[in-house]
């Protein structure tokens, strides 16, 4: 699932493109992505700008419309600049549920919504209820690099979840938006915590160390386009390449980068995760038989 790096990445991959540009037909192949379609409507607006909210890209138009993504598992928004692929010839196969056609500087192109497990959703909502409501990304925490997500936030968030593994309290989205079963592996590693840990006992000297390695990886992970570890590419079908940097993520049963120990695997909350016994040693730190 794209995180918060793979999403800016999309974000910054698209906006050249779509900002200052006339959407001029929505096609939807498939209504189920969409959420409240025909409240507000896009076509015949222009796109001011794309921001991002935790994993979710918010397209914003000329009419106080939002057309907030959410790409989930295997969602991706594909950018066709090629005038051979435009309408009414451009190929349409199962996987695209949504086709935009725009305009800019005289200039047609597309922007396909395309998702093979069909888990995205696309919601239609007026800017200023955005943040009013209690669903979708209305009810996300603060973002990793505010000023307001700090040691003395995660700590106070923390004791609320009296047994809570520090895996499933940072995988929250309520607690910090944006981040997903990749990065919290490579932060709590390199923040040397085990995240079988419960939440409630982190320390502010702690806390400080995951807020720290957690805006450093991120600026890293954006820097280098993202992770690819199965099919996240951008918007011009283009991979990451964080993946060749990771310590923990996808590694159980090799060597800790570190120390050389073999990395265990546990299932947290349902996420299998990955972390180093010797690096990150405290509670549930089971040892695998070589
Ligand atoms: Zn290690």
């Amino acid at each position: 699932m794209p995180e918060l790096p793979e999403v800016e990445n999309l974000r910054l991959s698209l906006l050249p493109a779509l900002v200052g540009a006339r959407l001029n037909r929505l096609v939807v192949y498939h209504p189920d992505v969409l959420i409240n379609p025909g409240e507000l409507d896009p076509v015949g607006h222009i796109c001011l700008d794309i921001q991002r909210r935790g994993k979710y890209l918010r397209l914003c138009f000329d009419n106080d419309l939002v057309m907030e993504v959410h790409l989930r598992m295997t969602g991706h928004l594909l950018l066709r600049l090629d005038e051979s692929i435009l309408p009414p010839s451009y190929p349409h196969s199962e996987h695209i549920h949504v086709g935009y056609e725009w305009e800019k500087d005289g200039r047609a192109f597309l922007l396909l919504y395309q998702d093979t497990r069909r888990f995205g959703r696309i919601e239609l909502i007026s800017h200023t209820d955005l943040d009013a409501r209690s669903t979708g990304s209305g009810n996300l925490g603060p973002e990793p690099f505010a000023d307001e997500c700090n040691a003395d936030y995660l700590c106070r968030r923390a004791v609320r979840h009296s047994r809570m593994p520090l895996k499933s309290f940072l995988l929250d989205q309520n607690v910090i938006a944006g981040l997903g079963n990749i990065y919290v592996d490579e932060i709590l590693f390199a923040a040397r915590l085990n995240p079988l840990r419960p939440a409630a006992e982190l320390t502010v000297d702690e806390a400080e160390r995951i807020v720290s390695h957690m805006r450093r990886i991120l600026k890293l992970a954006i820097a280098a386009k993202g992770t690819t570890f199965r099919d996240y590419v951008d918007g011009h079908n283009l991979k990451g390449s964080f993946q060749e940097q990771l310590f923990v993520y996808g590694r159980g049963g090799e060597p800790c980068r570190i120390c050389g120990t073999t990395l265990a695997n546990a299932r947290i909350g349902g996420r299998n995760t990955v972390y180093c016994p010797t690096c990150q040693p405290g509670t549930g730190a089971v040892q695998e038989s070589p």
